[in-house]
C-alpha cells in the first residue's frame, strides 16, 4: 500500500553549517516521537553527504540533478553523483525549474530515468499556473505533465515514483489549494494513472500536495483519501514549523 510522506525542499537556503544543524536538530527531535509517515528532507547538493551521514529516520534526497550521465556538463551534478553521497530521492520538474531553467517535459523524462537507473526515487512535481486553473484546465496541464515525462516507464518503474502535485500559484504564496480542490485533482491524477498502468499500480502512488502547507492546514489536507502527505518548502526551514506537518499524520 501507498506511502505517507512528508517531504522538504529546503531549496537555495542555508549555508553547510546552518543545513547540518536543521537537520541534526529535526533528528533529535523525531527521535523522541514515534511518526506516521516516512519523512525526506531535499536539501542542497553541497550539503547531501555531509548530511547523509548524520541523519537515521530522516531520508536525504537532492531538489535536482542533470539530464545528462556524465562528462562535459560544467557545473551540473548527475544522478549517480547524488547516489553516491546516500541520499535515496532526487525531486525532478519542480515548478521553479521548469519556469526558471526551461525544464520541458523532455528533459523531465531523462532526469526521472536517470534517477531510476541509479536507484534514486524520483519525487516528480506536476501543477499548472494560476491562468491555467482559472480557465479550468488543471487536469489537462497535471496528466500531459505526466504523461509526457513518465508515461514510457514500465509500470515496474512506474511504480517507484512519488508525485507531488503543487498549484504553482499556491507555492511560497500563502495560498492554499481548498481540502476540496486538492482531493479533486488528486483523485484525477490517480485515476489518470489507474488508465495508464492499473488499479493496483494507482493505488500504490504516494500523491504529495505542495504550496503553502503548514501546520495549520497540513492535518485538513492529509485527511483526503487521495492526499498522502506534503512537499513542504518554507516550514521545512524551522523545526517547530515542521515537526506539526510531520505530526499532522
Ligand atoms: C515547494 O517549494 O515545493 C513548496 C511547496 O513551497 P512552499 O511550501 O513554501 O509553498
Amino acid at each position: 500500500m501507498r506511502k505517507n510522506i512528508v517531504a522538504g525542499n529546503w531549496k537555495m537556503n542555508t549555508t553547510l553549517q546552518e543545513g547540518i544543524a536543521l537537520a541534526y536538530g529535526l533528528q533529535v527531535a523525531l527521535n523522541e516521537k514515534k511518526t506516521n509517515c516516512d519523512v525526506i528532507i531535499c536539501i542542497p547538493f553541497i550539503h547531501l553527504a555531509s548530511i547523509a551521514g548524520i541523519v537515521q529516520t530522516v531520508s536525504v534526497g537532492a531538489e535536482n540533478c542533470a539530464d545528462k550521465t556524465s562528462g562535459a556538463y560544467t557545473g551540473e551534478v548527475s544522478a549517480a553523483m547524488i547516489a553516491s553521497t546516500g541520499a535515496k530521492y532526487v525531486i525532478i520538474g519542480h515548478s521553479e525549474r521548469r519556469a526558471y531553467y526551461g525544464e520541458s517535459n523532455a528533459i523531465l523524462k531523462e532526469k526521472t530515468l536517470l534517477a531510476l537507473a541509479n536507484g534514486l526515487t524520483p519525487i516528480f512535481c506536476i501543477g499548472e499556473v494560476l491562468e491555467e486553473r482559472e480557465a479550468g484546465k488543471q487536469n489537462e496541464i497535471v496528466k500531459k505533465q505526466i504523461s509526457e515525462s513518465l508515461f514510457d516507464l514500465s509500470a515496474e518503474d512506474f511504480g517507484k515514483i512519488i508525485l507531488a502535485y503543487e498549484p504553482v500559484w499556491a507555492i511560497g504564496t500563502g495560498k492554499t489549494a481548498t481540502v476540496a480542490q486538492a482531493q479533486e485533482i488528486h483523485a484525477f491524477i490517480r485515476q489518470t494513472v489507474a488508465g495508464k498502468y492499473g488499479k493496483t499500480v494507482a493505488d500504490n502512488t504516494s500523491i504529495l500536495y505542495g504550496g503553502s502547507c503548514n501546520a495549520g492546514n497540513a492535518k485538513e489536507l492529509f485527511a483526503n483519501p487521495d492526499v498522502d502527505g506534503g512537499l513542504i518548502g518554507g516550514a521545512s526551514l524551522a523545526i517547530d514549523k515542521f515537526l506539526p506537518i510531520i505530526e499532522a499524520f
